[in-house]
């Protein structure tokens, strides 16, 4: 029997999904909606206990491996996953599945908002189940950021408002991270905010670690070349009033405030400080005697796409050296060492306002 969170809202295991999906629970209650969490293995494994509700392989694998090159969908799978069956009497039941492994290096924080929404709607039309192969991690994650976001609860209250339901939940330590960063963006996924985009990188370093390749589509886009000046168009409010990096030489934008990742001066090694708001709130002026940028990997980077663990950063215009990167880490003249690192001297570079 899974466990009552709260009203219409249930969390299990494997079996209780397999119960779930084949009859009323044994209180009586009809689940009408099943977020499943697991491994793209299980996904298919619990289709087949109700063929109405099957998520056809290729859809999955889309999700999983990502297409023609791209990154696995991020967002994307709780819109492209979700299978509805009316079953006899006018009983309808929704599924939604997110293909994710339970390891500290699995991205759970892209796919929160989907599944945190789409228990809302559940809970509106229905009873809920979310569920992943064990109910201690996956869905413990998921459960303890919806109770945070709509009962404006600590991860700490959270966490410990679960355990009181089932002491076994666990969330593995990556997960717990990715839950402080989504209470420290204010219960929501904020992917232009400063810490998320350290967390990305962080998660493209332990990629990289691990031998994944990286292609183009890990990169962000080009500031240089998405703010081309077009005369015959004026520029929006967005784009002006921006910082922005100039090659000295060529004057060729090669960054902008948006992408540099910002880090806390003379400390260890940002990339286990991300988590730390207080730290990092006024680290703009901070790092004003660093003598160094350190940046998101952008398009313009074309030695990082051949897989080198370091190499020289140059004006994709002009050929001048800007930088260095390396995805071990480089420590900045302040002592903080930043991992991976996409560096660009300050010495090199203009700085103005687009
Ligand atoms: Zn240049
Ligand atoms: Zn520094």
């Amino acid at each position: 029997m899974p466990d009552l969170v709260r009203d219409r809202l249930y969390f299990g295991d494997i079996n209780d999904a397999i119960a779930a999906l084949t009859g009323p629970l044994p209180d009586g209650t009809d689940i009408t909606h099943v977020l499943s969490v697991v491994s793209s293995a299980s996904i298919s494994f619990i289709a087949d206990c109700r063929p109405g509700l099957s998520i056809p392989a290729e859809e999955v694998r889309r999700v999983v491996a990502g297409e023609d090159g791209a990154p696995p969908s991020a967002v994307a799978p709780g819109r492209l996953m979700r299978v509805v069956e009316k079953a006899g009497q006018g009983l309808r039941v929704t599924r939604m599945a997110v293909p994710l492994r339970d390891t500290e290096e699995e991205n759970l924080l892209d796919h929160l908002e989907p599944c945190l929404d789409f228990i809302d709607e559940g809970r509106k039309e229905g009873s809920v189940l979310v569920h992943c192969f064990a109910g201690v991690s996956r869905s413990a994650t998921i459960i303890t950021a919806y109770l945070m976001r709509t009962e404006q609860k600590s991860l700490e209250e959270a966490l410990e408002s679960l355990k009181e339901i089932n002491e076994s939940v666990c969330p593995n330590d990556g997960f717990v991270e990715q839950l402080k960063l989504f209470e420290e963006m204010g219960f929501k996924v904020d992917t232009s905010s400063p810490l998320y985009k350290r967390f990305r990188l962080k998660l493209l370093g332990q990629s990289y670690k691990i031998g994944e390749k990286i292609g183009s589509h890990v990169l962000e886009d080009d500031p240089g070349v998405s703010r081309q000046p077009n005369p015959s168009q004026e520029l929006s409010n967005i784009e002006t009033n921006k910082t922005a990096y100039r090659c000295k030489k060529c004057r060729r934008i090669v960054a902008v405030q948006d992408n540099v990742i910002s880090h806390t001066p003379g400390e260890g090694n940002s990339s286990f400080e991300w988590h730390d708001k207080r730290k990092g709130g006024h680290t703009y002026n901070k790092e004003k005697d660093c003598s160094s940028l350190y940046v998101e990997p952008l398009k313009w980077m074309t030695p990082v796409e051949d897989g080198a663990l370091e190499g020289k950063l140059s004006c994709i215009h002009c050929g001048a050296r800007l930088g260095y990167f390396n995805w071990s880490g480089i420590q900045c003249n302040c002592g903080s060492w930043i991992t991976p690192a996409f560096q660009i001297s300050k010495s090199k570079v203009d700085i103005s306002i687009i």
